[in-house]
């Protein structure tokens, strides 16, 4: 008999594994909760060389959908180049990806519209309700639902996702605007409690590049609210969506970067339309799964940015996932296999987030200890690097991983 398979959330994790089990003869429907096709989530998406070789084997050829930077370059407060990292890496904006997964599934199993609201069990099936109103019974659900996930609290209440301490300024420039030599480069700075980074994407399907600029600074918990606060006065839970930004909250953000940064990113994010800011934060789910529920990707653990792999663990949890249901029957016991296996692998891209993040956090580095010049080379290197992320934490500069 064809099982089935609900998928809540048609994001980057939604389509992978709705993909993958499609092509294994399972019936697959994805419900999302936008009326609209998503865009430009996570602007530009670092790509590792095992994602790259992943998504070959679905048929997603990621050279062709991205730019490579050749260099990573530190820049100092006065604009000199002081320190290169010969490190090439491959850049795919966020809408080529979800674009080529898009492609690849057929379009009328992706239902746009459809929020769920609620699990339930019947016996051997489970039971999706959403818009309040519909009832979808299959096999098993998933929750590809992100950080905020619904599915999640089906499976535990006691994890949410908490704040790591300071926020991010996201802003995208013309390419036009960035110096020849720069326009290859994934440039940094950084001082006590900040860090800003930089590098180009490739949008819309190739036909403009642009440059993306990563800007992050610790805010205190109880300073929190005004960037929670959009430019219509509303208060919102998590974060404002980007086309709501405050402008106070931009105008003194410029006035910060006119002071505070190389002129290099200081002229760029001048020339930048719509910045928008977001208070960082992480979870890792205690599991990810129970009975015939489980979550994928940032349902399941987000890692701070600085580790570069949202998509990467996205993919590699629905690989994980779906070997699992090809070599294991009994569906429990394949998604319980699953929940182990990737929780190990979460938690330890987890704490390597938070131990590059630390370098930013107030609590971590007062302002007035200011970064050495070893720790400056150690974050340029580490940072979204794969084996960083997945092997090893160095205990060159031991950190509490809070
Ligand atoms: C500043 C920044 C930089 C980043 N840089 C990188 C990078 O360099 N490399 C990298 O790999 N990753 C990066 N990421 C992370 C990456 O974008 C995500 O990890 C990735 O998109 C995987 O997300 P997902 O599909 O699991 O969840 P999401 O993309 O959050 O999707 C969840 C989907 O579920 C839908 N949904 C939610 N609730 C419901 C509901 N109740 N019913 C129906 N639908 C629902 C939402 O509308 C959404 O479409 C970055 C993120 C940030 C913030």
């Amino acid at each position: 008999m064809t099982k089935t398979a609900s998928i809540v959330g048609g994001s980057i994790s939604g389509l992978i594994i709705a993909n993958l089990l499609f092509r294994s003869g399972w019936k697959v429907n994805v419900f999302e909760q936008s009326s609209r096709q998503l865009s430009d989530r996570g602007a530009g998406i670092v790509c590792h060389p095992k994602m790259i070789k992943t998504f070959s084997k679905l048929g997603i050829n990621m050279p062709e959908l991205g730019t490579w930077v050749e260099k990573r370059v530190y820049v100092s407060r006065d604009n000199e180049t002081n320190r290169y990292f010969e490190y090439p890496q491959l850049v795919v904006s966020w809408n080529n990806i979800y674009s080529a997964l898009l492609d690849k599934f057929p379009r009328e199993h992706y239902h746009l519209g459809k929020t769920l609201n609620d699990v339930t069990t019947q016996s051997n099936h489970i039971r999706a309700v959403l818009n309040d109103t519909e009832n979808i019974e299959s096999d098993l659900i998933i929750g590809a639902d992100g950080i905020r996930s619904r599915v999640r609290n089906y499976i535990t209440h006691a994890n949410q996702p908490e704040y790591a301490g300071y926020i991010v300024w996201r802003a995208v420039s013309n390419l036009e605007d960035v110096s020849d030599i720069r326009k290859k480069q994934f440039t940094f700075y950084m001082d006590s409690n900040q860090q800003i980074l930089g590098y180009p994407i490739q949008r819309n399907n190739m036909q403009s590049e642009r440059y993306n600029l990563v800007w992050y600074k610790a805010i205190d918990q109880d300073e929190l609210d005004r960037f929670l606060v959009d430019k219509y006065g509303k208060k919102h839970d998590f974060s404002v969506p980007p086309n709501r930004t405050n402008s106070n909250l931009i105008a003194e953000m410029l006035e910060s970067a006119s002071t505070e940064l190389p002129h290099f990113f200081s002229n760029l994010i001048s020339k930048s339309k719509a910045p928008f800011v977001s208070p960082v934060y992480d979870i890792l789910t205690d599991r990810f799964s129970t009975g015939r529920v489980v979550l994928v990707g940032d349902a399941a653990a987000v890692a701070r940015p600085h580790v570069g792999m949202g998509v990467t663990k996205a993919l590699l949890d629905c690989v994980a996932l779906h070997n699992k249901l090809e070599k294991i029957s009994n569906i429990e016991e394949a998604l319980s296999d699953y929940s182990i296996q990737q929780h190990r692998f979460a938690d330890q891209i987890v704490n390597a987030s938070r131990h590059l993040g630390s370098f930013i956090q107030k609590d971590q580095h007062s302002l007035n200890n200011e970064l050495k010049s070893e720790e400056i080379s150690y974050i340029v290197e580490n940072t979204a690097d794969y084996e960083f992320a997945i092997d090893k934490i160095s205990d060159y500069y031991p950190r509490n991983s809070s």
